[in-house]
């Protein structure tokens, strides 16, 4: 979800659309032009409908922006570092780089964003009441009360108590403040929101039975958004926490082979990879380091062409490689390899490759670690 139109930057923060945010933009400006707008005030042109949608659109973006540069900007003063702001479709999102060291800063960060729509709300409601009161029946007065209202609706969802909402981060800084255990403040947060998710999305199946379609439709979409949001948050806890007292050099693998670049895919496979059941080999050509060829990259090529590919045709060249550092921390080594999508780092110390890193591995080493308990 962070790819995207990188916009401006806001107290040092990238603020950025993610493309489907274009598809609710025009959903919004059309449903109020069509829908809204000609219902609150039936006398008005198409073209003033649309304008006012658009208008409306773009505040309404605009408020989003702001709860999460809210968000943002507490998270800035307790010392954590944002990594940039997307806007998506349902929504925004802040990247945060790592998570609170504490119940408090949570439940600060968690808050910031409802009380930033809240007092949005309230503005927009008062200038709508202001308008009305210095030109009457002028069409501004039904923008600003249309997005008092959305605002409302803003804070009414966002503090739905599911992780990661911020109803469900608040829950869970509770919860956290209580055991002082933040992986089961975490489940206890992720599971009331896929059991209020689950229920919603309940709701708007029955619903779209009772003929209700959009809104049944609406509510069963959202809920299943907050459900996958909410299991996958928990599972990136769980990682983090896990892979921050780890290094590289836990991570690794030691026992790596060396082949050479014009060897062919099919003789790396009979030779080496099914004798030997390692995952990645070093590509070196007299003693020379080319480069680095995993399991994942052999999966890409078709049995019939293996024995036409050369290792030097699927692996990934020396001068894109990555490296770390033996004592480099887990999360770290882990971003790197998600964040630039490459599949495997050869960790280096003083100019001599100790081990290779592969996602897979690292993944692999955590499921087992979680199965284990430890
Ligand atoms: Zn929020």
């Amino acid at each position: 979800m962070d790819k995207g139109i990188k916009l401006f930057k806001v107290f040092g923060i990238q603020i950025s659309l993610n493309y489907s945010w274009f598809i609710i933009f025009g959903l919004i400006a059309w449903s109020l032009a069509q829908g809204y707008f000609p219902q609150m005030r039936p006398d008005l042109s198409l073209t003033t409908y649309w304008l006012m949608g658009l208008i409306t659109a773009l505040l309404l973006f605009l408020s989003v922006l702001l709860h999460e540069l809210s968000h943002s900007y507490v998270a800035l003063a307790s010392g954590i570092e944002i990594k940039g702001i997307t806007l998506f479709i349902f929504g925004g999102l802040a990247r945060i780089s790592r998570e609170p060291s504490d119940a408090r800063t949570e439940f600060k960060i968690a808050i910031a964003g409802p009380a930033a729509s809240l007092a949005l709300a309230l503005v927009f409601w008062l200038s709508s009441r202001g308008v009305d009161f210095l030109m009457p029946g002028s069409v501004i007065s039904s923008i600003f009360y249309y997005l008092f209202l959305i605002n409302g609706i803003l804070v009414a969802f966002n503090l739905i108590p599911g992780f990661p909402m911020d109803g469900g981060r608040i829950l869970r800084a509770a919860v956290w403040k209580i055991t002082g255990n933040l992986r089961k403040a975490t489940r206890v947060a992720s599971v009331t929101g896929q059991a209020i998710a689950f229920l919603m999305i309940l709701f708007g199946i029955w619903q779209i039975l009772r003929g209700f379609f959009f809104n049944g439709m609406w509510i069963a979409l959202i809920g299943w958004f907050i459900h996958s949001a909410a299991a996958r948050g928990y599972q990136q806890v769980l990682m983090k926490d896990m892979l921050k007292d780890l290094r590289a050099k836990d991570l690794m693998n030691r026992d790596f082979e060396t082949v050479s670049s014009d060897l062919s895919v099919q003789n790396l496979v009979e030779d080496y990879v099914l004798k030997r059941r390692e995952r990645a080999f070093l590509v070196s050509d007299a003693g020379k380091l080319r480069g680095i060829v995993c399991l994942e990259d052999i999966k890409g090529v078709a049995p019939d062409l293996r024995d036409s590919t050369k290792v030097k045709d699927i692996m990934t060249p020396e001068a894109k490689l990555e490296m770390a550092s033996p004592e480099d921390n887990g999360n770290e080594v882990l971003s790197k390899l998600s964040s630039r999508n490459i599949r495997q780092l050869p960790v280096v110390e003083e100019g001599k490759v100790q081990g290779i890193l592969c996602r897979g591995d690292v993944l692999r080493f955590l499921h087992l670690r979680s199965e284990l308990g430890v």
